[in-house]
């Protein structure tokens, strides 16, 4: 019997997973539903690793805090994966998980800064002196990071460099899987959760939709998406639809958050590259209700309009698609969105976890495992992770539009390599 089962493997399932099995003489058993890792939301995400500079422009304390918790923790419990660059020999191949070029913030309507003051008024103000109050803050936090990532951090004008910066997805799937199998956790892919019932001795049955069951000790629920339609969960998130622009060739080499004002949607931009080609990755506040696909549409041609405004001649000479993800955060309030972690328990050793970020989850895995271990002190990697198939993660949405993208503006094969046998309907197509 496994002593703790997680469903999902999602970002969320698999840091908890991880973290709880490194707990000496855990058994952790990951249930995922599909064949990799990572094929939830997970993957849909821009890759945009939030270290607060976004929240702190609309002063969100909750997720400011969160994003300056999450990389204490992070500095704490994954110093190992993020030194690995440094440490030479085999473990070198693990790379880091950022990419070292942070998002600057683009302030455009905001008044000129004359010797470190700021002048004139207007929500743009708020909104950079938000910023501004907050950022040593921040970067007070991302310092220690930043130790472990050898970065330089810059400031100037109305042009700031944030803290936020690219992330490599896909390394930290891999690094958190290679570690949960060295540490002894059990991955059962193509398994589905179904239901749950507490047992007379106290155990936690889980009924798998094949008709077996398993017997636990405690169940964390990390099936995303799913999980926010369960009857004990619904209502207490938000479930949005999100667009993101994938466009090909890139409409500008460097990464940024462009902040116009209050009412206006931030427009973000992140370049990403597969196979040595580079490509934009563009989002925005833009949402939609999950069953409102005319506002949905209104959303992307939204996301559409502003990367068009910023970017007129380069966006009419690229391939462009919109697809949408769907985004879970714990509800603060009927109108209120914040993106801080939420842990919920279902039951008695039943419990719920979304992360509201990809970036938020190692701070979530953290306070999950310190639950479930009574407060102790999360240990250090034990082990150097297992190397783990890239084909079992998922690769992500965007890198997939991309590579369709670049598939066909291939120039195609010659006619006079093709050999056509006149049959009935290559007459039709071509003419006699
Ligand atoms: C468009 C978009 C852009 C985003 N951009 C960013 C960003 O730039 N930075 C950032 O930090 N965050 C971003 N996010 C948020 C981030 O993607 C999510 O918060 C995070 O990935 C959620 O992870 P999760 O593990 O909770 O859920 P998921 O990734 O959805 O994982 C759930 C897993 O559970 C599995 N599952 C479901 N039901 C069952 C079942 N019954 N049995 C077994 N397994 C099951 C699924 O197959 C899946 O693998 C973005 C989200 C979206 C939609």
């Amino acid at each position: 019997m496994a002593d703790i089962a997680l469903v999902g493997a999602g970002i969320c399932g698999l840091a908890a997973a991880e973290l709880l099995q490194r707990f000496k003489g855990n058994s952790v058993v990951l249930i995922e539903s599909s064949s990799q890792f990572g094929t939830g939301s997970t993957m849909d995400q821009h890759g945009w690793f939030h270290a607060g500079s976004l929240y702190s422009l609309r002063a969100n304390m909750a997720s400011v805090d969160a994003a300056v918790r999450n990389m204490n923790v992070m500095a704490d419990n994954y110093g190992w994966f993020l030194n690995a660059k440094a440490r030479g020999g085999p473990e070198r191949a693990l790379g880091s998980w950022f990419v070292e070029r942070q998002l600057q913030y683009i302030f455009p309507n905001a008044p000129r800064m004359n010797d470190g003051e700021l002048s004139p008024s207007g929500s743009a103000l708020q909104t950079l002196r938000n910023f501004v109050e907050l950022s040593p803050r921040i970067a007070e936090a991302e310092a220690r990071l930043g130790s472990l990532r050898s970065m330089d951090r810059v400031l100037g004008g109305l042009k700031v460099v944030g803290a936020d910066m690219p992330m490599k997805t896909t390394q930290i799937l891999l690094d958190l899987a290679g570690s949960f199998i060295a540490h002894g956790g059990t991955i059962r892919f193509c398994s589905r959760y179904a239901s749950h019932r507490r047992c007379a001795d106290g155990a936690v049955e889980i009924g798998l939709d094949d008709g077996s069951a398993l017997k636990v000790d405690t169940l964390v629920i990390t099936s995303g998406q799913e999980l926010a339609k369960m009857p004990m969960v619904s209502g207490r998130v938000t479930v949005r639809k999100s667009p993101v622009m994938v466009s090909v060739p890139t409409l500008c080499p460097d990464n940024f958050v462009l902040v116009e004002d209050e009412a206006t949607p931030s427009l973000s931009h992140i370049v990403h590259a597969c196979d040595g080609k580079s490509y934009s990755v563009i989002s925005g506040g833009y949402s939609a209700a999950p069953s409102d696909g005319a506002e949905q549409e209104r959303c992307g041609e939204a996301l559409r309009a502003a990367a068009a405004t910023y970017f007129p001649t380069r966006s009419r000479d690229a391939s462009s698609r919109v697809f949408f993800g769907t985004k879970v955060d714990v509800a603060v309030s009927e109108t209120l969105r914040d993106y801080s972690p939420g842990i919920m328990e279902l039951d008695a050793n039943v419990l719920a976890a979304f992360p509201g970020k990809f970036s938020f989850s190692f701070m979530l895995a953290d306070e999950l495992a310190r639950r479930v271990m009574d407060g102790a002190v999360v240990p250090r990697v034990r082990h150097a992770p297992a190397r783990i198939d890239p084909l079992l993660i998922a690769r992500a949405r965007h890198e997939t539009i991309a590579r369709a993208i670049f598939a066909a503006s291939r120039p195609t094969p010659s006619r006079g390599l093709v050999r056509v046998h006149p049959t009935a309907q290559t007459v039709a197509l071509y003419g006699t």
